[in-house]
């Protein structure tokens, strides 16, 4: 394998770095050493050459001095004949010459001028008095021993002279010598210090440069390892490496060449992930509206039925045929027929919700899955019949297509299910049968495939068109039920609502009050309650009997939640001329609980004028005492189902207790509904429950019958 240059490189600069420093510290280092040594040795070499003359004018002076006196001796003693007398003095003038050379040298040398100058002057000028002497003592020995004696007596002098001097000499010498080594030895260590602090900063360099390139390469690794994991989990086609652009722009050696590769991989792979997205988008969706086709309908039908029963809540698959197309199509022709298509998708698309879709199933047939809200299959059934009429009444409407209108309508089939017992495919096959339905009865309408749903649903349609027209044709009626205290003496009336339909006869409130909730007829309804029950109560006012009874009415949540409804009971009340003190209305935890505080200032503006409030079913709901706290209350109403088993069930008993209880902590009256036996009431008289409603009593009776019974009391 061929190493590359860029990381070959940046892996061997460091090591080039170092070894170039290293010789240049070694060079150095041993540059400094050499020169040092040479200077120093040279020195050293002088020295001892001083040192070794002296030692050897000592020598020589002594031994020439022995024989002087062993010549002037044997003059003395006429031991020497004259020419021997002659020669030995010619030999001495020669030694004396020899060591004067050598006094001159010693004289000259560096060492001894810088020790002391004086010495060596003092050496020179006593050496060459001794000199002169000498010879002036050989000379003449032969004539005249005892002159020869006086000279002597003088060179002696000065040899004694020199010989202090050379004494001098030589301790300044050695000391001086001593000086020099001590000198070279701390301009050695001197040049360790320099060489050590010189290889010091030359790591710290080498390790900055070191680490910069190592910084360089790890974050470049770095970039490619982020870009790596990049391109494994991306599938966006928007696939941004800006560290690697810049890599590629800035690095020529390898890096720059992975950089190249690293982009060119990652446009390849853009590329195959465009290519398979089209795939996809061939396969799974319609290229004319660009929705999802039947395929991936299908696929989204197994997962929503499986999703279906796993938190059992119920899909809607509607099946869409837009009537009479065919005609279009082939009077307009297909391109018409395609732009028809695309805007009458368009239009359904604004429809939906998130989450539902939409798919093309067919030539001019789509689909719509919907996700319902948890409930029960009839709530269910509603919701899907409601956004399927929806589309109808949105969907029908002139569509201008090349310059001509087009009336459009559509029919709508829909399966509703909640499991996976049904194949996808199967699922689209009812939905489209139930269309075929929609179709066969008419077009421009809706079809559920189960007919039992259907009926459940056309019966629904029907009671609410019924109930539409029930105030209108005044249907409805108002019953009243005496409400009692503990001597069974009538102290008031709830008026409960009827419906006195032609052909089902009396309808109870129970079979159509959640209907009318549910399409908001009850505003209406209750309106019409609250003005029939005012006009009683400004009837009971002008007898005696009845002068002092209160009315109770019912209020629902929806109605009390009217912006307009306190504007609402106050005109009733001054309509009717009905007197407010005698005006209780019941309101449900529901009511109350959606908006506490608007719902306490409705109330507070109501009890102003002397409306008092009953809370009607207590303890089927929240039953908190801290809401209950904050109500401007007069009553709370026991709910039957506890009444019924007061005397069977410890539980209920324990319940009543409790809210008998909290009524008479918090001032308010309560009463007791649905009480059917002697042994209830009694059981409750025995709690301190005071006021009573029931069949015991009295049942909801139509007014005339209410106040015949009244009347008996
Ligand atoms: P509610 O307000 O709790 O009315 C009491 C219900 O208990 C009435 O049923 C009444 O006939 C029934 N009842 C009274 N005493 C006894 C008894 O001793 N035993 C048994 N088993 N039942 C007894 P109803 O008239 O069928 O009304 C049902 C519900 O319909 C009412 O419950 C109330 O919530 C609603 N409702 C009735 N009229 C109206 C109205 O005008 N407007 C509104 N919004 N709702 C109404
Ligand atoms: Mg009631
Ligand atoms: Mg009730």
């Amino acid at each position: 394998m061929r190493a590359g240059k860029t990381v070959l490189l940046m892996f061997m600069l460091p090591a080039f770095l170092v070894l170039v420093l290293s010789l240049l510290i070694g060079l150095f280092s041993l540059n400094s050493l050499k020169s040092q040594y040479v200077e120093s040795s040279d020195v050293q070499e002088e020295d001892l050459q001083t040192l070794h003359h002296e030692s050897i004018f000592k020598r020589d002076i002594s031994e020439l001095h022995g024989r002087v006196v062993a010549v002037l001796d044997g003059a003395r003693k006429h031991q020497f004949t004259d020419i021997q007398l002659y020669r030995e003095h010619s030999q001495l003038v020669n030694d004396l010459a020899v060591i004067e050379q050598l006094v001159d040298s010693l004289a000259g040398s560096n060492l001894l001028r810088e020790v002391n100058h004086n010495s060596v002057q003092g050496l020179q000028q006593s050496f060459s008095a001794y000199r002169r002497l000498v010879i002036m003592a050989t000379e003449i020995a032969a004539i005249d021993p005892d002159t020869a004696d006086t000279f002597f007596a003088q060179a002696q002098d000065s040899f004694n002279e020199f010989s202090v001097f050379t004494g001098r000499i030589s301790m300044l010498l050695t000391e001086r010598t001593m000086l020099r080594e001590k000198q070279a030895r701390s301009r050695h260590e001197g040049a360790f210090v320099q060489i050590f602090i010189f290889s010091l900063l030359g790591a710290i360099l080498v390790l900055l440069m070191v680490f910069a390139i190592a910084y360089r390469i790890s974050s470049h690794v770095r970039d490619i390892a982020d870009a790596l994991s990049k391109l494994s989990y991306e599938t966006e086609t928007e696939l941004r490496l800006p560290a690697i652009e810049h890599l590629k722009n800035t690095s020529r050696g390898e890096f720059g060449r992975i950089a190249s590769a690293l982009l060119g991989f990652r446009d390849n792979m853009v590329r195959r992930i465009q290519a398979e997205q089209e795939n996809h988008r061939l396969i799974f969706y319609d290229a004319l509206t660009g929705l999802p086709n039947r395929r991936l309908l299908q696929e989204q039908l197994q997962y929503s039925a499986g999703a279906s029963s796993r938190v059992s809540n119920y899909h809607a698959l509607l099946w869409l045929d837009i009537d009479r197309f065919k005609t279009i199509n082939d009077i307009r022709g297909h391109q018409a027929g395609d732009q028809l298509l695309v805007s009458f998708a368009d239009t359904i698309r604004l429809l939906l919700k998130e989450g539902d879709m939409l798919a093309r199933v067919g030539g001019d047939e789509f689909a719509i899955l919907l996700e319902l809200p948890q409930g029960l299959k009839s709530d269910a059934a509603l919701e899907a019949e409601r956004v399927a009429l929806d589309i109808c009444s949105r969907v029908a409407k002139v569509y201008e297509v090349e310059g001509h209108s087009h009336y459009l309508t559509v029919s709508i089939g829909i399966e509703l299910f909640s499991d996976k017992t049904l194949s996808s495919e199967d699922l689209l096959n009812q939905a489209e049968v139930a269309k075929y339905q929609a179709k066969d009865a008419g077009r421009n309408r809706v079809c559920f495939y189960d007919p039992s749903i259907q009926v459940e649903i056309n019966r629904r349609a029907e009671l609410e068109n019924e109930l539409r027209s029930a105030i209108e044709r005044r249907e409805l009626r108002l019953f009243y039920q005496l409400q009692y205290d503990q001597s069974a003496r009538p102290v008031g009336a709830e008026a409960l609502l009827r419906w006195q339909h032609t052909k089902r006869g009396l309808v109870s409130p129970a079979d159509f009050i959640p209907l009318a909730e549910e399409t908001g007829l009850i505003v209406p309804m209750g309106e019409w309650v609250l003005v029939t029950a005012c006009e009683l109560l400004a009837q009971w006012q002008q007898d005696e009997l009845t002068r002092d009874l209160r009315l109770a009415v019912n209020v629902s949540a929806k109605q009390f939640l009217q912006p307009a409804f306190v504007d609402m009971v106050l005109q009733i009340l001054h309509q009717t001329g009905a007197r407010a003190d005698r005006l209780k209305l019941e309101l449900t935890e529901s009511a109350v609980l959606e908006d506490i505080e608007q719902a306490i200032q409705k109330m507070k503006l109501l009890r102003d004028q002397g409306v008092s409030f009953s809370m009607d079913d207590f303890g089927t709901g929240y039953s908190s005492l801290q809401y209950l706290k904050r109500l401007p209350l007069d009553q709370i109403k026991i709910d039957q189902s506890f009444v019924r088993d007061i005397v069977e069930d410890p539980d209920d008993a324990v319940i009543i207790q409790t809210i008998i209880t909290m009524g008479k902590a918090l001032s308010i009256e309560v009463i007791a509904e649905g009480v059917e036996t002697a042994e209830q009431r009694d059981l409750l008289l025995s709690y301190g429950c005071l006021h009573y409603q029931g069949y015991l009593f009295a049942r909801p009776l139509p007014i005339t019958e209410c106040m015949a019974l009244l009347k008996t009391e």
